[in-house]
């Protein structure tokens, strides 16, 4: 009983490294997206307070952020992918 609920745990910790060497890899691939977005997306300003938006990517999706915390923008398959994962999650 002992050690079969120790190989469970081996198998939990092997799939939790798993998702996160994954993890890794889809953030690797966000951030050379987002480096090739920055040499090509013109300044944009926050409609409230005028500063120039960042691009930002969190948990994989791209999308300006208000350097002041206002607001962040997203394109719309940024906003598609957003929603899916949202409610995968569910
Ligand atoms: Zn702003």
């Amino acid at each position: 009983m002992a050690s079969e609920e120790k190989n469970r745990l081996g198998d939990k910790f092997k799939d939790v490294e798993a998702a996160r060497e994954d993890q890794w890899a889809r953030q690797r691939d966000a951030e050379l997206l987002e480096s090739m977005r920055k040499k090509r997306m013109e300044q944009i300003a926050c409609p409230h307070c005028k500063q120039i938006l960042e691009p930002k990517t969190e948990a994989g999706i791209q999308m300006m952020v208000c350097p002041t915390g206002e607001g962040a923008w997203l394109d719309a398959p940024a906003l598609k992918a957003l929603l899916e994962s949202h409610k995968s999650q569910k």
